[in-house]
């Protein structure tokens, strides 16, 4: 029999039954992924390229089996058992996946490919809708290319301008810089929660306050935010908010557009298909009801429900618990990166979300990254799709270490020895 909740179980009481968080203990938290017991280049692996990617649990693992071995069918469609339990079990997971981002209900959340999409979504059916010739879009300059491209394209369609927040060297937005920015033509704000190069936590909330007084909305990034830290959406006083499953632990191929109710009802279509409409002709269409007006086609369904148990396995742990157990972690790292000679670390800033960034004297970063891998370390190097960062810095690249919870102090001990290599060889 299936064991994949296949009912909505937990909206009604407001948590997830059965999945109270528990004592967090690393070592039994790693114990959960079958991925790191493997060995890489003869060595324990050490994965610390989390901001790309997470790893995934048994739990994550199970259900995805689980599903395509006893539930696999198209959904919304079929009168028999097997779809309609395939349609509560990706409904179940809309559920879940609203109360683990505290939204009001889960008609707003749209499941998407992940952070990419969601914001093209918006900037193609929000900003196709709302700007015009001369408005005004402000991004700031830690943004992901995701966050910067779309606004871009939707600039050419519509003749709307994008504004630059910039940030300190440190790495922290510079806020004061708002006011000089917003003009009546500022239709949104777009920003992340947190830098996948700097590690930076930006306050939210505080910015969401200063769009809101200028009449404009914000679009929240927490595609780093949401696998590290606790992310309501109506304490962070956003109006669109968009996540990854992928790196929170689901399956790629699956992330979350929430927005807020009125502003989904407004908005049309972005892509015609099946499950979209209501009625078709070949005089018109009409559309169905939010959410499903936005998922064209069939949704990425194993996907969909695989995210659902990442969100009950991250529950079950307990966010604050995650962030306080990285919060030790990512301050270990810094110690340990700050005793290796000639590593400059990239930005300090006021506070930091599992990531940092770092340069070597006299060596490519894709030569530190080719070394760690040799002795089993996986970091990210590059421009990390953040080429105005890189710019900021006047750097081509940088390393990147993301921690995730399954990480530990071996890790890191495992890192800052391979990183006295790197030293060794370049001297
Ligand atoms: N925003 C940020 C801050 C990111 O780090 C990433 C992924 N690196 C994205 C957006 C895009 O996420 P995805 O590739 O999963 O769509």
């Amino acid at each position: 029999m299936p064991t994949i909740t296949t009912k909505p179980s937990y909206w009604a009481t407001g948590r997830p039954k059965g999945n109270l968080p528990k004592a967090f203990d690393p070592a039994l938290v790693r114990a959960d992924f079958p991925l790191l017991r493997q060995k890489m280049r003869g060595c324990p692996l050490a994965y610390l390229d989390n901001a790309a990617t997470s790893q995934k649990p048994q739990a994550v693992l199970a259900t995805l089996t689980r599903y395509y071995t006893h539930l696999n069918a198209n959904i919304h469609r079929g009168v028999y058992k097997l779809s309609a339990d395939a349609t509560a079990a990706y409904e179940a997971a809309r559920e879940k996946a609203a109360h683990f981002i505290g939204a009001t209900t889960a008609q707003e959340i749209v499941f998407v490919r992940g952070a990419t999409e969601a914001i093209n979504l918006v900037a193609a059916s929000w900003g196709g809708m709302n700007l015009g010739p001369d408005d005004e879009i402000i991004v700031s300059e830690m943004e992901h290319h995701s966050n910067i491209v779309p606004w871009q394209l939707l600039g050419r369609r519509t003749g709307a301008r994008i504004r630059v927040l910039p940030f300190s060297d440190a790495g922290d937005l510079k806020l004061e810089e708002l006011d000089r920015l917003f003009s009546p033509r500022t239709k949104l704000l777009a920003v992340t929660q947190v830098s996948n190069v700097l590690g930076t936590l930006n306050p939210v909330a505080e910015i969401a306050a200063q769009a809101h007084a200028h009449g404009a909305l914000l679009l929240v990034d927490a595609a780093q935010s949401a696998p590290h830290i606790p992310v309501r959406v109506r304490e962070l006083c956003c109006d669109f908010l968009a996540l990854s499953g992928h790196k929170m632990c689901g399956p790629t191929g699956i992330g979350v557009l929430w927005a807020r109710a009125e502003l989904l009802g407004a908005m049309d279509p972005w892509q015609g298909g099946g499950d979209m409409i209501r009625t078709v002709t070949f005089a018109e269409s009409t559309w169905n009801d939010t959410p499903h007006k936005f998922e064209a086609g069939t949704p990425p369904i194993a996907e969909a429900v695989g995210l659902g148990a990442a969100v009950d396995y991250l529950t079950s742990l307990g966010m604050e618990a995650i962030q306080r157990y990285e919060d030790e972690l990512v301050q270990y790292l810094l110690e340990k990166l700050h005793g290796v000679p000639g590593l400059r670390i990239i930005g300090t800033p006021r506070q930091r979300v599992a990531v940092t960034s770092f340069v070597m004297d006299g060596v490519h970063p894709h030569d530190i990254g080719t070394i760690l891998d040799s002795a089993g370390v996986a970091i990210r190097t590059g421009h990390h799709c953040c080429q105005p960062v890189m710019e900021h810095y006047h750097v081509p690249a940088t390393a990147r270490v993301s921690l995730a919870f399954y990480n530990n102090r071996q890790d890191i001990d495992q890192l800052a020895a391979a990183l006295k290599t790197v030293k060794e060889v370049f001297g």
